[in-house]
């Protein structure tokens, strides 16, 4: 099943089948149901496929990507989070700030929860998951290593686009996941190198914190980060999901 959210009036949720969207009544890990309202899936632009209360993302969970980086792979996994705010959806722009010389690109395989879980054991993790998207985790790398915290570099507006959808019934043990840039192949990995896999995760960030419906744990970039600038379009991808594309923008540019 692929949900998908429409910029239409109420900015609905639906459901494709083929080139249609059977509208729901709500976020369907909320329990919203179709309404029997059908529109063609090019009725309105796609918006980002979830507004989550959190997005909880993991660090250096490849080891090609934490050693380019020049940092050890963790001993457990890194955590940081990115601000709601900062989400934009397939097509927006994304836009460079002026305070930062270095954004880039860091293509990653996003999961959306679908039952509320606090300490899941890691046998049952998977069974709180509603879908799996695309994301970028877009960061202003020069402000990461000058700031002790992540905070800024990775939440400025713009800096986490997600989507094109959320593909519900997908084996996420070996997909790729992959950025290019104007067309070309920046980064191009497979989630089996991850270094916790996303059972782990799962369990892991339910033993600190509360996971709500529609609350996005991202998993982690492959190697291959590197500088986007204004003028470029992003492609990013994990296989078995779609292409995510996102243009460049400079920060006051319309
Ligand atoms: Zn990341």
């Amino acid at each position: 099943m692929r949900i998908v959210r429409l910029a239409l009036p109420g900015e609905p949720y639906g459901r494709v089948q083929d080139d249609t969207v059977h509208l729901l009544s709500g976020p369907p890990w909320l329990g919203g149901g179709p309404t029997g309202q059908l529109v063609p899936l090019d009725s309105g632009q796609l918006l980002a496929p979830v507004v989550p209360s959190k997005i909880v993302a993991i660090g250096r969970n490849y080891a090609a990507h934490a050693k380019e980086l020049g940092h050890d792979v963790p001993s457990e996994p890194l955590l940081f989070l990115k601000a709601p705010s900062a989400i934009v959806g397939p097509g927006a722009p994304i836009r460079v700030p002026s305070v930062s010389a270095r954004v880039e690109h860091e293509a990653e395989l996003a999961l959306v929860i679908g039952k509320r879980c606090k300490r899941v054991a890691e046998a049952q993790a998977l069974e709180h998951v509603f879908g799996w998207t695309v994301l970028n985790d877009v960061t202003a790398r020069d402000l990461q290593k000058k700031d002790v915290q992540f905070t800024r570099s990775k939440s400025f507006d713009t800096f986490c686009p997600v989507g094109p959808w959320i593909e519900t019934s997908l084996d996420v043990a070996d997909v790729e996941v992959s950025a290019r840039v104007d067309g070309v192949v920046r980064q191009r990995g497979r989630t089996r190198n991850m270094i916790f896999p996303v059972p782990m995760l799962i369990s892991y960030v339910s033993c600190m914190m509360t996971l709500e419906p529609g609350d996005v744990i991202t998993t982690g970039t492959p190697e291959g980060v590197g500088p986007l600038v204004p003028g470029n379009v992003l492609e990013t991808a994990v296989e078995g999901i779609g292409v995510l594309r996102n243009p460049i923008v400079a920060d006051d540019e319309s």
